[in-house]
Formats: structure tokens, C-alpha cells, sequence
């Protein structure tokens, strides 16, 4: 027999030796998880007794933080620009960085225009953008075939209508143009990827690896952009916090002029350029 007051405290404590950061919140939602209450509420019934259904479910969730697997994977859902998505272990979980490229986005975006979302994972930005503009045509592609199941019923749950497809960047496009084209493809370099903390080790490998110098995916994106933009279309990257010389090299070389932003912690995170080329697909000047 355990009282809530006492289990949390164990929990974090379990938790606390474990390496996790944040242990008392992490635990009170876990708590706030099984008995499906809000956490701030539940502070308030610490002197409640735990049946030991609950017991043992409790002690599930804490045995698979403990392990570090995210907070977010156990939940199953995520927030990001101010909607719940559902997330499990085949998509990337929605980093607030994002949001500096999705406001971005948003700043730019007009009805009627033709948005490319390439590397969706969990829909986060795709759905964002059709959530904030709902008069744009937003089509988002991944790879994986399970990250767009999740992605189809993120849009869903929003009540967002996305065009989905399984594609390795623009491989199933065709010659279809748009008129925004945005990623937060994998980014992360060799050593990057050796120095993950545990939790960032249970995402998935493919959403995270950008190649020796993290910049694969830039490379090639650039390269095949000015295929599928509509002349005075737009390029918006995410980048890594190290990148933005090297992918903006990149844009100036591929597609044009390039500018950058910083996010809400002050690091180097967006790098946008406008297409000024011709539909046939070269570069005017
Ligand atoms: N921002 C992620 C991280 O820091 C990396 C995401 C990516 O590679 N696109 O782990």
C-alpha cells in the first residue's frame, strides 16, 4: 500500500539516480499518465492511496524512463506550436526549435500556395502550416513508411487535410513545382551522433543522421531544388546550430541569396533563400 505523496518521491528519486533531468516532473506526469489526471491537480492528493493496478502500471512507466526512454514516447503525444501530436518511436519527437522555421514559414505563406513538406516524420511542421494557412496545398513526404502513419493521423486529429506520399526527398514527385518547399532534414555529423544523450539514442537513427558532415541531405535538397520550386518560390531549412555557413553556401550556389535566423535560445537555426530561376529549372543570372 502506497500513498501517491510517497510514490512520486520514490519515483523521482529512482529516477534522479537514473541521470534524468527533470525527475520530479517527469515522475508526476507518469503519475498524472495512469491515473489520467492533470499533474498540477494531483499535487493535491498526495495522502491518496494507490490501488495496485496503479501501483504496477506507475512502476511500469518509471522502469522506462529509468531505461531514458523520452517522457514524450511514453505519453505518446508531444506539443508543438500549440497543438498535441501523437509521437512514438519511428518519428523524431517536435523540438521548440522548430518553431522558428514554422514562423517563419507562416510569415511568408499566402492561400493558394504550394508548400513541400520533405522529411515529415511526425507531420509536426506539415501540419503547422496547414493549421496556421489553412489556404495553402501542403503535400509532406517521408521515407518511412511508418513515420507517415503517424503523420496521416496527426493531420487527422487536427482536422488538416495534407497530401501524403512515401518519398526519398523528391524521388516520387515527378516535375511537380511549388512554391515553398520546407525540411528539418537529419542534420547530425559523425561526432555529433556519438555524443547523443540516451534519449536522443531512442529516436530514430534516420531522422537524425545527415551523413559524415551532417550536411547530406542539404546537399542534395539544394541541388534538386530549383526542379520543384515555381520561380520566386521559396527554400527554408532547419539547420544545426553549426550550419549555417555551410548550408548557406549551399543555397547561394543552388537556388539564391540566402538569409538566416536565430532561435529562441540564440543559435544559428533557420536558413531561407528565394528561387529567382526560370521554370525550366536553371538559374537566370
Ligand atoms: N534537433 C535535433 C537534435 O538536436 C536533430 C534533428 C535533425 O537532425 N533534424 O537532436
Amino acid at each position: 500500500m502506497i500513498r501517491i505523496g510517497q510514490a512520486v518521491k520514490q519515483a523521482k528519486e529512482r529516477l534522479e539516480h537514473c541521470g534524468v533531468e527533470n525527475a520530479a516532473h517527469d515522475a508526476w506526469r507518469l503519475l498524472a499518465l495512469v491515473l489520467r489526471g492533470d499533474p498540477l491537480s494531483l499535487r493535491l492528493r498526495a495522502a491518496e492511496v494507490l490501488t495496485d493496478q496503479q501501483e504496477s502500471a506507475f512502476d511500469k512507466f518509471v522502469e522506462r524512463r529509468a531505461r531514458r526512454e523520452p517522457l514524450q514516447y511514453i505519453e505518446g503525444d508531444a506539443e508543438f506550436m500549440g497543438v498535441r501530436l501523437e509521437v512514438n518511436g519511428s518519428v523524431l519527437i517536435p523540438r521548440q526549435d522548430t518553431e522558428t522555421l514554422c514562423l517563419e514559414a507562416l510569415r511568408l505563406l499566402k492561400a493558394g500556395d504550394r508548400v513541400l513538406d520533405i522529411g515529415t516524420g511526425s507531420g509536426a511542421i506539415a501540419v503547422a502550416l496547414k493549421h496556421g494557412c489553412s489556404g495553402a496545398a501542403v503535400t509532406a513526404v517521408d521515407i518511412s513508411a511508418d513515420a507517415l502513419t503517424v503523420a496521416k493521423k496527426n493531420a487527422e486529429g487536427c482536422g488538416t487535410e495534407i497530401e501524403f506520399l512515401k518519398s526519398d526527398c523528391f524521388g516520387a514527385l515527378g516535375g511537380r513545382r511549388f512554391d515553398m518547399i520546407v525540411s528539418n532534414p537529419p542534420y547530425l555529423n559523425d561526432a555529433e551522433m556519438k555524443t547523443l544523450m540516451p534519449e536522443v539514442c531512442c529516436e530514430p537513427e534516420g531522422a537524425l543522421y545527415g551523413g559524415t558532415d551532417g550536411l547530406d541531405y542539404y546537399r542534395r535538397i539544394c541541388r534538386e531544388a530549383p526542379q520543384h520550386l515555381s520561380p520566386g518560390g521559396r527554400l527554408l531549412f532547419e539547420i544545426g546550430w553549426q550550419q549555417k555557413d555551410a548550408v548557406s553556401d549551399l543555397m547561394r550556389q543552388f537556388v539564391g541569396e540566402p538569409y538566416a535566423l536565430k532561435d529562441l535560445s540564440g543559435n544559428w537555426r533557420v536558413v531561407c533563400a528565394e528561387w529567382r530561376g526560370t521554370a525550366e529549372g536553371g538559374k537566370k543570372d
